[in-house]
Protein backbone atom coordinates (compact mmCIF):
# COMPACT_ATOMS: atom_id res chain seq x y z
CA UNK A 1 0.00 0.00 0.00
CA UNK A 2 1.12 3.41 -0.09
CA UNK A 3 1.83 4.93 3.07
CA UNK A 4 0.97 8.54 3.76
CA UNK A 5 1.07 10.51 6.79
CA UNK A 6 -1.01 14.01 7.44
CA UNK A 7 0.45 17.19 6.72
CA UNK A 8 0.38 19.63 9.87
CA UNK A 9 -2.59 21.85 8.94
CA UNK A 10 -0.72 25.05 9.32
CA UNK A 11 1.21 23.68 6.05
CA UNK A 12 -2.46 23.10 4.32
CA UNK A 13 -3.76 26.58 5.92
CA UNK A 14 -1.04 28.22 4.27
CA UNK A 15 -1.42 26.59 1.24
CA UNK A 16 -5.05 28.09 1.17
CA UNK A 17 -4.12 31.17 1.99
CA UNK A 18 -6.67 33.40 0.05
CA UNK A 19 -8.69 30.19 -0.96
CA UNK A 20 -12.40 30.94 0.37
CA UNK A 21 -14.48 28.23 -1.04
CA UNK A 22 -13.08 24.21 -0.70
CA UNK A 23 -13.63 21.09 -1.74
CA UNK A 24 -12.56 18.17 0.45
CA UNK A 25 -11.65 14.46 -1.54
CA UNK A 26 -10.84 11.61 0.41
CA UNK A 27 -9.54 8.01 -0.21
CA UNK A 28 -11.23 5.26 0.55
CA UNK A 29 -8.25 2.66 0.05
CA UNK A 30 -4.52 3.18 1.54
CA UNK A 31 -5.35 6.61 3.11
CA UNK A 32 -8.42 5.37 4.72
CA UNK A 33 -6.25 2.16 6.72
CA UNK A 34 -3.33 5.12 6.89
CA UNK A 35 -6.23 7.15 8.76
CA UNK A 36 -4.76 10.12 6.95
CA UNK A 37 -7.94 10.20 3.95
CA UNK A 38 -10.77 8.20 5.40
CA UNK A 39 -14.16 9.57 6.78
CA UNK A 40 -12.92 10.99 10.10
CA UNK A 41 -9.98 12.81 8.66
CA UNK A 42 -12.59 14.79 5.84
CA UNK A 43 -15.25 15.71 8.84
CA UNK A 44 -11.92 16.80 10.94
CA UNK A 45 -10.22 18.95 8.33
CA UNK A 46 -13.68 20.46 7.30
CA UNK A 47 -14.48 21.30 10.61
CA UNK A 48 -10.91 22.75 11.01
CA UNK A 49 -10.97 24.81 8.29
CA UNK A 50 -14.68 26.05 9.04
CA UNK A 51 -13.19 27.23 12.06
CA UNK A 52 -10.69 29.25 10.02
CA UNK A 53 -13.62 30.86 8.12
CA UNK A 54 -13.54 28.20 4.96
CA UNK A 55 -16.35 27.43 3.28
CA UNK A 56 -16.73 23.71 2.84
CA UNK A 57 -18.36 23.16 -0.86
CA UNK A 58 -18.10 19.29 -0.97
CA UNK A 59 -16.59 16.63 0.80
CA UNK A 60 -16.38 13.09 0.01
CA UNK A 61 -14.32 9.61 0.56
CA UNK A 62 -13.81 7.97 -2.97
CA UNK A 63 -14.28 4.26 -1.41
CA UNK A 64 -12.45 2.64 -4.41
CA UNK A 65 -9.77 4.71 -4.07
CA UNK A 66 -8.71 8.73 -5.72
CA UNK A 67 -6.33 7.17 -8.66
CA UNK A 68 -9.59 5.09 -10.07
CA UNK A 69 -10.51 7.59 -12.14
CA UNK A 70 -13.35 5.20 -13.70
CA UNK A 71 -14.91 5.04 -10.20
CA UNK A 72 -13.69 8.08 -8.86
CA UNK A 73 -14.62 10.40 -11.87
CA UNK A 74 -18.30 10.16 -10.61
CA UNK A 75 -17.12 11.67 -7.44
CA UNK A 76 -15.32 14.33 -9.52
CA UNK A 77 -18.19 15.48 -11.75
CA UNK A 78 -20.23 16.78 -8.73
CA UNK A 79 -17.62 19.00 -7.36
CA UNK A 80 -18.87 22.38 -7.37
CA UNK A 81 -17.07 25.46 -7.91
CA UNK A 82 -14.48 25.29 -5.64
CA UNK A 83 -11.00 27.71 -5.63
CA UNK A 84 -9.74 24.54 -3.80
CA UNK A 85 -9.73 20.88 -3.59
CA UNK A 86 -7.75 19.27 -1.25
CA UNK A 87 -7.07 15.44 -1.44
CA UNK A 88 -6.58 13.28 1.23
CA UNK A 89 -4.71 10.80 -1.07
CA UNK A 90 -1.70 10.07 -2.06
CA UNK A 91 0.06 12.01 -4.68
CA UNK A 92 -1.01 9.92 -6.88
CA UNK A 93 -4.27 10.17 -5.76
CA UNK A 94 -4.34 14.03 -5.83
CA UNK A 95 -2.70 13.64 -9.75
CA UNK A 96 -5.80 11.81 -10.61
CA UNK A 97 -8.07 14.61 -9.93
CA UNK A 98 -6.17 16.75 -11.95
CA UNK A 99 -6.47 14.38 -14.98
CA UNK A 100 -10.00 14.04 -14.46
CA UNK A 101 -10.19 17.76 -14.77
CA UNK A 102 -7.30 20.03 -15.24
CA UNK A 103 -9.06 23.14 -14.47
CA UNK A 104 -9.42 21.66 -10.31
CA UNK A 105 -7.17 23.66 -7.85
CA UNK A 106 -5.75 20.75 -6.58
CA UNK A 107 -3.91 21.09 -3.47
CA UNK A 108 -2.00 18.21 -1.28
CA UNK A 109 -3.54 17.30 1.92
CA UNK A 110 -1.08 14.66 2.81
CA UNK A 111 2.67 13.47 2.15
CA UNK A 112 3.26 10.69 0.30
CA UNK A 113 5.66 8.52 1.52
CA UNK A 114 6.41 5.20 0.13
CA UNK A 115 5.46 2.06 -1.10
CA UNK A 116 5.38 -0.26 1.92
CA UNK A 117 3.25 -2.22 4.64
CA UNK A 118 1.73 -1.37 7.81
CA UNK A 119 2.34 -4.05 10.60
CA UNK A 120 0.19 -2.61 12.88
CA UNK A 121 -1.33 0.87 12.96
CA UNK A 122 1.66 3.38 13.02
CA UNK A 123 3.98 0.98 11.90
CA UNK A 124 4.77 1.76 8.17
CA UNK A 125 7.64 -0.51 6.75
CA UNK A 126 9.24 0.90 3.29
CA UNK A 127 9.28 -2.16 0.84
CA UNK A 128 9.00 -1.46 -2.63
CA UNK A 129 10.95 1.25 -4.64
CA UNK A 130 8.75 0.43 -7.94
CA UNK A 131 11.84 -0.54 -10.13
CA UNK A 132 9.72 -2.61 -12.67
CA UNK A 133 12.12 -5.70 -12.80
CA UNK A 134 11.54 -7.78 -9.60
CA UNK A 135 14.52 -9.20 -8.42
CA UNK A 136 13.50 -10.52 -5.25
CA UNK A 137 13.65 -14.17 -5.98
CA UNK A 138 17.64 -13.50 -5.82
CA UNK A 139 17.39 -12.13 -2.78
CA UNK A 140 15.89 -13.60 -0.25
CA UNK A 141 12.79 -11.70 -0.82
CA UNK A 142 14.48 -8.29 0.54
CA UNK A 143 14.68 -5.49 -1.53
CA UNK A 144 18.26 -3.89 -1.85
CA UNK A 145 16.57 -0.84 -3.80
CA UNK A 146 14.06 -0.26 -1.15
CA UNK A 147 15.84 -0.75 1.70
CA UNK A 148 19.42 0.42 0.95
CA UNK A 149 19.46 4.44 1.41
CA UNK A 150 21.98 4.45 -1.87
CA UNK A 151 20.15 1.74 -4.15
CA UNK A 152 23.20 -0.96 -4.04
CA UNK A 153 22.05 -3.46 -6.21
CA UNK A 154 25.43 -5.56 -6.63
CA UNK A 155 26.47 -5.34 -2.71
CA UNK A 156 27.22 -3.70 0.19
CA UNK A 157 29.15 -0.33 -0.07
CA UNK A 158 32.39 0.18 1.53
CA UNK A 159 30.89 1.61 4.69
CA UNK A 160 29.38 -1.10 5.95
CA UNK A 161 30.40 -1.86 9.49
CA UNK A 162 29.85 -5.06 11.01
CA UNK A 163 26.19 -5.44 9.19
CA UNK A 164 25.02 -1.84 10.29
CA UNK A 165 24.56 0.61 7.76
CA UNK A 166 25.71 3.96 8.93
CA UNK A 167 23.84 5.89 6.83
CA UNK A 168 21.09 4.66 8.44
CA UNK A 169 21.91 5.01 11.48
CA UNK A 170 22.58 8.80 11.02
CA UNK A 171 18.94 9.09 10.14
CA UNK A 172 18.26 7.53 13.45
CA UNK A 173 16.58 4.26 11.90
CA UNK A 174 16.34 1.77 15.06
CA UNK A 175 17.68 -1.61 12.92
CA UNK A 176 20.11 -0.07 10.87
CA UNK A 177 20.83 -3.44 9.71
CA UNK A 178 22.13 -3.20 6.04
CA UNK A 179 20.51 -4.76 4.02
CA UNK A 180 23.21 -7.05 2.25
CA UNK A 181 24.30 -8.17 5.54
CA UNK A 182 20.36 -9.17 5.83
CA UNK A 183 20.73 -11.29 2.08
CA UNK A 184 23.80 -12.78 2.64
CA UNK A 185 22.44 -14.65 6.15
CA UNK A 186 19.13 -15.22 4.22
CA UNK A 187 20.77 -16.60 0.96
CA UNK A 188 24.16 -17.59 1.99
CA UNK A 189 25.76 -15.72 -0.58
CA UNK A 190 25.95 -12.04 -2.07
CA UNK A 191 23.81 -12.42 -5.08
CA UNK A 192 24.84 -11.18 -8.43
CA UNK A 193 21.72 -9.09 -9.87
CA UNK A 194 21.58 -8.13 -12.95
CA UNK A 195 18.81 -5.32 -13.18
CA UNK A 196 16.91 -4.72 -16.90
CA UNK A 197 16.83 -1.31 -16.30
CA UNK A 198 15.04 -1.01 -19.64
CA UNK A 199 11.99 -2.17 -17.95
CA UNK A 200 12.23 0.53 -15.65
CA UNK A 201 8.64 1.98 -16.00
CA UNK A 202 10.06 5.98 -15.25
CA UNK A 203 8.48 8.06 -16.38
CA UNK A 204 6.54 6.80 -18.90
CA UNK A 205 2.54 5.33 -18.87
CA UNK A 206 1.99 2.19 -19.01
CA UNK A 207 -0.69 0.68 -21.31
CA UNK A 208 -1.76 -3.32 -21.58
CA UNK A 209 -1.04 -2.63 -25.29
CA UNK A 210 2.56 -0.98 -25.16
CA UNK A 211 3.31 -3.97 -22.87
CA UNK A 212 2.13 -6.44 -25.31
CA UNK A 213 4.19 -4.52 -28.36
CA UNK A 214 7.38 -4.37 -26.01
CA UNK A 215 7.11 -8.48 -25.40
CA UNK A 216 6.46 -9.00 -29.57
CA UNK A 217 9.92 -6.56 -29.85
CA UNK A 218 11.90 -8.19 -27.03
CA UNK A 219 11.21 -12.14 -29.05
S1 LIG B 1 13.13 -5.33 -6.70
FE1 LIG B 1 11.98 -3.63 -7.59
S2 LIG B 1 9.83 -4.34 -7.79
FE2 LIG B 1 10.93 -5.77 -6.43
S3 LIG B 1 10.49 -5.03 -4.36
FE3 LIG B 1 12.42 -4.06 -5.02
S4 LIG B 1 11.90 -2.11 -6.00
FE4 LIG B 1 10.04 -3.33 -5.78
S1 LIG C 1 25.85 0.03 4.43
FE1 LIG C 1 24.53 -1.36 3.26
S2 LIG C 1 22.46 -0.52 3.42
FE2 LIG C 1 23.90 1.09 4.06
S3 LIG C 1 24.31 2.29 2.24
FE3 LIG C 1 25.91 0.74 2.33
S4 LIG C 1 25.11 -1.00 1.14
FE4 LIG C 1 23.38 0.35 1.57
Amino acid sequence: MIITLKKPVGDILQMLNGKKRVAIIGCGQCATICRTGGEQQVEELAETLEKEGKEIVFREVIEAGVCYIPESGKVLERIPEADAVIVLACGSGAQAVLEFDDSFNVFPGVDTKFLGITKEFGEFYRKCSLCGDCILHLTGGLCPLALCPKNKVNGPCSDSIDGRCPTLELAGVEDADCVWELIYKKTGKIPEIGMDWSKSTLPERITLQNVAKRKARAR
